[in-house]
């Protein structure tokens, strides 16, 4: 068994691990992207987020007095990097990536919704606080990728069609 405040830290700890996956990820994409530079501006302006975000659950975490955890962390790192790779052997790696990073973006709604819940149940207004100032970032960016995905295939499909131009990226 364990207390509400016990698995309060556990999901904090997990919710450190998603942020650091999720700046090698974005990192990644951003970083290959060359011809479609609204998507690049998103999710670089998401990589910002990603850090204020990671600021707040450091700060949860160190006032509950728990560290975060390496392992997890390294893993989350491996996970990543994994998919940077694993995407650029794709030919419709943006395409890919754009509805990865959308799965991405709610796994972390997910997380963020049942931390509020947990943190409401510990008493703990702070991490409750965070976690809601967290929430609507992650919402903003999957609705912005699943609204932006139709165009996104359009550009990708002219590109693709034309024997001189790049499209994967
Ligand atoms: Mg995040
Ligand atoms: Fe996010």
């Amino acid at each position: 068994m364990a207390t509400p405040q016990e698995n309060l830290l556990d999901w904090l700890r997990d919710a450190h691990a998603m942020e650091q996956q999720a700046e090698s990820m974005l990192k990644a994409q951003s970083k290959r992207l060359e011809h479609y530079p609204k998507l690049k501006a998103r999710i670089d302006q998401h990589i910002q987020e990603t850090f204020g975000q990671q600021k707040l659950i450091d700060e949860c975490l160190s006032r509950l007095g728990g560290s975060s955890s390496s392992i997890k962390d390294m893993t989350g790192k491996l996970m990543a990097f994994g998919q940077a790779v694993g995407g650029s052997l794709m030919s419709d790696e943006v395409i890919k990536g754009a509805m990865a990073g959308y799965v991405f973006e709610n796994v972390e709604i997910a997380s963020y919704t049942a931390l509020v819940a947990a943190a409401k149940a510990a008493g703990d207004s702070e991490t409750e606080a965070a976690c809601e100032k967290i929430l609507p970032q992650e919402i903003a960016m999957a609705e912005w990728l699943l609204e932006h995905l139709p165009e996104l295939t359009e550009a990708f499909l002219v590109r693709s069609d034309d024997p001189n131009l790049e499209a994967k990226k």
